[in-house]
């Protein structure tokens, strides 16, 4: 399925968020590297992906699915990069118990780590700290 990339302003943290669009039914996908912060704007899928219908018959037409909006607010994200990797993987951390974990996961692949950060936005102060836990990619 065709989907158009683009970025807009984060609307917690102002970043830069990424969007991706899939123009054939309208379902968004947006996520910003800086806070975290996720928005999703998509049918209704069941635990295997499929879309689910109103009326439970594969009658895949839009009047019969379900709209769903899911917006997401975590404490902070992550970025990770292990060394024969060419993508930087980036995720959600909800809860300081899954920002320890990360730590933790960071602490014991190090060495196969290129990069790894945990950048959090603070509400009250609004602003973005970006803490980097391993960084090879820039030779100092
Ligand atoms: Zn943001």
């Amino acid at each position: 399925m065709g989907s158009v990339l683009d970025t807009m302003e984060c609307p917690r943290c102002k970043g830069e968020a990424t969007t991706d669009f899939y123009y054939k039914t309208g379902e968004e996908y947006v996520f910003c590297p800086s806070c975290g912060y996720r928005r999703e704007c998509t049918y209704l899928r069941d635990e295997n992906g499929n879309l689910v219908t109103k009326d439970g018959t594969d009658n895949y037409e839009f009047k019969n699915l379900f709209w769903t909006e899911k917006e997401v607010q975590p404490l902070a994200c992550y970025g990770i990069k292990f060394k024969e990797s060419i993508a930087t993987q980036m995720g959600c951390l909800e809860t300081t118990e899954k920002i320890e974990e990360f730590r933790a996961e960071v602490e014991s692949r190090k060495d196969e780590l290129e990069l790894a950060y945990i950048s959090s936005y603070d509400t009250e102060s609004e602003t973005t700290t970006l803490e980097k836990l391993i960084d090879l990619t820039t030779p100092s």
